[in-house]
């Protein structure tokens, strides 16, 4: 897809036409413009956030959003709940430590119980791809996915894709290289189904073991030489090693890891002189990054990227539960 396919944000139809989906589980299920209505309202929320104003709208005022979390999290759990309460919803959050899940409930009994609950959306994160789509099948509310497994975690990607564009003016036609365990790692697939779908060049640069196979089909590019995938790019994506989902050994060691696939300032030398560097935490500094670049403003977007997640988790909140708060246009 070329980036004149890409339909301009004026041409949105209005109200529910220009979003029909009842959840938000993946990248995969959105189309260029939809991604795009989806930046350009939280683009709005970036501002009013900055503001202050963002605490007096209370669009969200008597509704029950539950952030259910099987997984940890820190900046997904939190910058959910902010961007909740900023909207003036009630957030209540379920940590799986202390559910009944702990004590044997089924996916599928405890979907079953936060349904009756009558929550107005559920926020979920699983260990298992595809756990989200099995609990949105089940209740009544929106669900948005906040990371399932090795599959899906669109917000993510909808909050690096807001980064980009607010940094470099654009998030079409650039080379983009996700670089790292891209095997495991959820952020990497959402980021690949947007970036490619925006028109980018996206490159994925990781050891032959930790690369998915069929990259060709998602219209990517593989390298496992970091200075060859580094090559010209604008945008250097880091990911960590997602220790906690390899099953073996795929990596002799994170010493010899950092030194053929760790960002060091040499390296990022091949990417173009004024490239971004995004993570999307949480680091492991000296192993995938160094201090020095995570910690330089003017090419680290660490920070950044936290503050867009609010402003985008508000936009998809304010988004999916317009149908329920009977917002004309939206039925
Ligand atoms: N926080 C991201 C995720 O939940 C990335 C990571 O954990 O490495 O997938």
């Amino acid at each position: 897809m070329t980036s004149s396919t890409i339909r301009p944000a004026s041409d949105y139809p209005p109200g529910g036409d220009a979003f029909r989906h009842r959840h938000l589980t993946g990248i995969a299920q959105l189309t260029p413009w939809e991604i795009s209505y989806i930046l350009d309202a939280a683009e709005e929320w970036v501002e009013l956030n900055r503001s202050g104003a963002a605490k007096h709208d209370d669009r969200l005022a008597g509704l029950t959003i539950i952030n259910a979390f099987f997984e940890n999290s820190t900046r997904t759990l939190l910058s959910f709940e902010i961007a909740g309460k900023r909207l003036g919803a009630d957030v209540v959050n379920m940590h799986a430590a202390q559910s009944s899940v702990k004590k044997g409930e089924t996916l599928i009994d405890t979907a079953m119980t936060l349904n009756a609950m009558r929550a107005d959306a559920i926020v979920i994160r699983h260990a298992s791809s595809g756990a989200v789509q099995l609990i949105a099948d089940k209740v009544d509310c929106p669900v948005l996915n906040a990371g399932d497994g090795r599959h899906e975690h669109p917000t993510q990607a909808l909050l690096d894709a807001l980064t980009i564009r607010r940094r470099l003016g654009r998030v079409e036609g650039l080379t983009i290289a996700i670089c790292g365990d891209v095997l495991h790692s959820r952020v990497a697939r959402s980021n690949i189904l947007a970036l490619t779908l925006l028109g980018n060049e996206v490159r994925v640069v990781a050891p032959a073991t930790l690369t998915p196979p069929a990259m060709e089909r998602m219209h990517v590019a593989t390298f496992t030489d970091m200075d060859e995938g580094l090559k010209d790019a604008d945008v250097v994506m880091m990911l960590r090693l997602q220790n906690e989902r390899m099953d073996g050994a795929y990596l002799p060691s994170a010493r010899e890891y950092h030194t053929l696939y760790g960002l060091t300032p040499q390296r990022l030398e091949k990417a173009k002189p004024d490239a971004i560097v995004m993570h999307p935490g949480p680091m492991n500094r000296g192993v995938e990054i160094d201090s020095s670049i995570a910690d330089d403003p003017a090419r680290s977007t660490i920070t950044e990227q936290v503050e867009m997640g609010v402003a985008v988790r508000m936009a998809c909140l304010d988004i999916l539960t317009r149908r329920q708060r009977g917002v004309p246009g939206w039925n």
